[in-house]
């Protein structure tokens, strides 16, 4: 393999991009893929070079071949200017909080953000005192009635963790940069392959990449992502004070799954979309959330921003008690009762936003499930949800 210039390998596709990012054969023995490279001590030739850190990889906690492979891959989606890796998605986004505000500072939060972050907010950073605001999903330019002189940055994430709404990310940067305040993201729905944030304006977009990034449920990780050289520099002074280390082995296992992550997407997003779709036609079903399904809410934002969607969604089914609702999910054979998502594998959950949510109330009147869907067989999948709705009429 003849090796490619930067300026060579950018303009090739992203597939592409994929598939070759961070893979140099003469560094791992010849092999196609990294090595896996464990340690914290690095030893130097001389006092000399130990005195002045002269080294490719200094320490441990520095960075390490393995990661930075991974790296590589996941600079090469997302675009910015750098990426640091965390040992989870929660850690992610978290580190990006940690990194962009101090003592003092105001941050808007969207109402529909994941909920171990609003935790984060109401735990960590009320007692590094700094206030969080927050509000409504769909606000959009409107979000700069919300700013004081001491904001810092809006938080956002589109489609929202189990609700699914879309936010108008065009108009809060605009919004935002109007007024030196930072927008950030978590866009690990859509994966930088579906919603180009850096180029929408994006200052930091947090990827949990436990999801489609790992892609089997066998690794947690996260990555944050910085658009311009300043902020990078402030991210990875952040990571680097921390001691944010992850394991070589986590890194070696997500950079083999994005290899194929743009493949698994192609196959779970219509799978999802169609899954969706017949689950609409139900009698049993209320409302589907999934903003790529024509009619659902925030269909026409997701049209005009973003170029895909994952396979996560969820429904509101007509009213009915949680009793049948157990008797449905306790039966199914090939979804697993569980939290994350992102895997090769189906998985199905109740959840409950109004017993969280603060600047909104959902209208919900049934209870609320969310989907992800696998890489199984549809019609498979669609058999096991059938019979799952005949013990729900049935327990009615
Ligand atoms: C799962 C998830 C995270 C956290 O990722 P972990 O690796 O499980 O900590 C963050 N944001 C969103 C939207 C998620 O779904």
């Amino acid at each position: 393999m003849k090796k490619l210039s930067p300026p060579e390998f950018a303009r090739l596709r992203v597939k592409t991009r994929l598939n070759l990012a961070g893979r140099d054969p003469t560094d791992s023995y010849g092999f196609v893929n990294p090595a896996i490279v464990r340690g914290s001590t690095v030893v130097y030739p001389n006092t000399e070079d130990f005195l002045v850190r002269k080294a490719r990889y200094t320490y441990g906690t520095d960075g390490n071949p393995t990661i930075d492979a991974l790296l590589a891959a996941a600079n090469t989606i997302e675009g910015g200017a750098g990426v640091v890796v965390t040992p989870s998605g929660l850690m992610a986004c978290t580190l990006a909080f940690l990194a962009m505000l101090s003592s003092g500072d105001h941050v808007l939060v969207t109402d529909s953000v994941y909920r171990p972050t609003r935790n984060f907010c109401e735990t960590f950073l009320k007692r590094m005192g700094i206030e969080t605001t927050y509000y409504d999903p769909a606000i959009g330019a409107d979000i700069a009635t919300l700013f004081k002189p001491n904001t810092k940055a809006v938080w956002t994430e589109a489609p929202g963790s189990q609700t699914f709404e879309m936010q108008d990310i065009p108009a809060i940067v605009a919004a935002a940069h109007a007024r030196d305040v930072l927008v950030l993201m978590d866009n690990t729905w859509a994966t930088p392959l579906f919603f180009d944030s850096h180029k929408f304006g994006v200052d930091i977009s947090v990827q949990a990449g436990t999801k489609y990034y790992a892609g089997h449920s066998d690794v947690l990780i996260g990555t944050v992502s910085a658009r311009t050289p300043e902020l990078y520099k402030s991210l990875n002074r952040a990571w680097h004070e921390l001691g944010l280390i992850i394991a070589p082995e986590d890194a070696f296992l997500t950079l083999r799954g994005m290899r194929t992550m743009a493949l698994r997407l192609k196959e779970q997003m219509p799978a999802g979309l169609e899954m969706a779709q017949w689950l609409g036609e139900r009698p049993e079903v209320a409302r589907v959330l999934h903003p790529a399904l024509p009619g659902a809410p925030g269909h026409e934002i997701w049209k005009r921003d973003f170029t895909g969607a994952s396979s996560l969604f969820a429904i509101e089914l007509a009213p009915v008690s949680m009793k049948a609702v157990g008797a449905m999910l306790d039966g199914l054979t090939l979804f697993g009762i569980g939290a994350s998502w992102g895997g090769y594998e189906s998985l199905v959950l109740p959840f409950d936003c109004k017993a969280y949510r603060t600047a909104t109330t959902p209208d919900f009147k049934g209870p609320t499930i969310r989907l992800h869907i696998g890489l199984e067989d549809l019609d498979d999948l669609k058999a096991d949800l059938d019979a799952g709705f005949a013990r729900l009429r049935a327990a009615s």
